[in-house]
């Protein structure tokens, strides 16, 4: 089922007349839905055999699957940095040795970064953020800072300010969570009014739910004259996990199942509000998730399906995602197999809503609205920078190729024996998208 997912990348099939920019309605609204850790392998449409996801399905069938779509880096807070700026993380500094903030962390976004949210701003978009953020916790760095009119979500992610006791294994206190174990607040505000916390902790069992409704509540009470962008950032299914009571025991793959079917009910929910309301054609919305799945948590985190590990390296499973979108001039039941990632949304928005890219930014990420749109064969992204969560150039894609350049990491005590010389990796992932046969030396060029 994996491969069969992934070959019908091969082909581009579309039913329906390919859109143009100029087709598109003026100003559509943006919906850029984000999981945390969600694997390539976790859906149904993506070839996962028990995990049941109608109504992402759905929006496979009726609009775009991709089958190359690249994360900026393989864990939380840089991946979130390259989505928001359409740069790679390591411009903004939001990443390094730690790899995420943390709620000791002092530092966030910087000010000086244009967010997806204030590009839109300037063309009269009403913006929202619901759920995780990550990008700094200290009012400064909120999202009502860069750019989103209200904020209603956890700051960091879901398994900090632990409560348990010091030198408690991870796997005791994930295995079984109990919610108020995880002292994390919950915030909620408006950029005229200040962010206060609401909950601490969070009752975390009926967190998904919530956002979901608030993304539901935020779209029908929007200005119908108004455009809007709504960031509806899942917590989960990053570890500990939780669900609604509806969903315990809803999935045949157990608590994970579990809680990927609640966030694929959500989109059910957000979908419908859309035709509810009559826009869900001047809607674009985007379904994926912010780095590969947790491995290490055995059957509480996800699967990658035929690529290799997971969440925190630079192999495929660490940045290759799901991505879905439906929406105005997006060609219904399509796959494509084009090369591109969180980094090119900024752009391809700027060009949509006809806006031009924040001034002397460097933007990293380039206009796909022809992938988009089905127009273009080939993606104007001909390479991708494979960073570390720390920041470290360690490998590139080019067409087929990928070469990983990956330092040797020295146990603790050894740490004054003379470095290892790097290991070279490279992949034709046009034949071995699992990673699994390197060959640099038969490929020195
Ligand atoms: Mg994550």
């Amino acid at each position: 089922r994996y491969l069969s997912a992934l070959m019908t990348g091969l082909m581009l099939v579309s039913a329906s007349p390919a859109a143009t920019l100029d087709d598109l309605p003026d100003r559509p609204n943006f919906i850029v839905i984000f999981c945390d850790d969600l694997g390539w392998g976790d859906l149904g449409c993506y070839g996962h055999p028990t995990i049941a996801t109608p109504n992402l399905d759905r929006m496979a069938s009726e609009g775009m699957r991709m089958t190359q779509f690249y994360v900026a880096a393989s864990v939380c807070t840089p991946s979130r940095a390259g989505l928001m700026t359409g740069r790679y993380p390591v411009r903004s500094g939001m990443c390094g040795k730690r790899r995420v903030l943390f709620p000791d962390s002092v530092g966030g976004l910087p000010a000086s970064e244009s967010t997806i949210a204030e590009v839109l701003k300037q063309r009269g978009y009403a913006t929202a953020m619901v759920g995780k953020w990550h990008l700094g916790h200290l009012p400064q760095y909120l999202p009502t800072e860069h750019g989103f009119d209200s904020y209603y979500g956890i700051p960091y992610s879901n398994d900090m300010d632990s409560l348990a006791p010091k030198g408690s294994k991870r796997w005791d206190i994930f295995r079984d969570p109990d919610w108020k174990n995880f002292n994390v607040p919950l915030l909620e505000g408006t950029t005229a009014g200040g962010v206060q916390q609401i909950e601490r902790p969070v009752d975390q069992r009926t967190i998904t739910r919530r956002y979901v409704l608030k993304a539901v509540d935020f779209i029908r009470n929007q200005d119908k004259d108004q455009p809007f962008f709504l960031y509806l950032a899942h917590s989960l299914p990053h570890v500990p996990l939780f669900r609604s009571g509806d969903f315990v025991g809803h999935s045949r793959a157990g608590i994970y199942g579990d809680v990927i079917e609640e966030i694929v009910w959500g989109v059910g929910e957000i979908l419908g509000t859309l035709r509810e309301q009559g826009i869900d054609e001047r809607t674009m919305v985007v379904f994926t998730s912010d780095n590969g799945p947790w491995l290490v948590f055995d059957d509480h985190g996800g699967s990658a399906g035929p690529l290799r590990n997971g969440k925190g390296t630079t192999f495929e499973g660490g940045q290759r995602v799901p991505c879905l979108m439906r929406g105005p001039g997006i060609p219904a039941g399509t796959v494509c197999n084009e090369l591109t990632g969180t980094i090119d949304v900024l752009p391809t928005i700027a060009a949509i809503t006809g806006k031009p890219l924040p001034a002397g930014k460097n933007i990293d990420g380039v206009d796909v609205s022809g992938l988009w749109m089905g127009t273009a064969k080939q993606s104007p992204r001909i390479e991708f920078l494979h960073y570390t969560s720390g920041g470290a150039l360690e490998g590139i894609r080019q067409g087929k190729w990928k070469l990983l350049v990956k330092k040797p990491r020295r146990p603790k005590n050894q740490r004054k024996t003379p470095a290892q010389p790097p290991q070279i990796l490279l992949f034709d992932l046009s034949e071995d998208v699992g990673e699994q046969n390197n060959v640099a030396n038969s490929n020195p060029a």
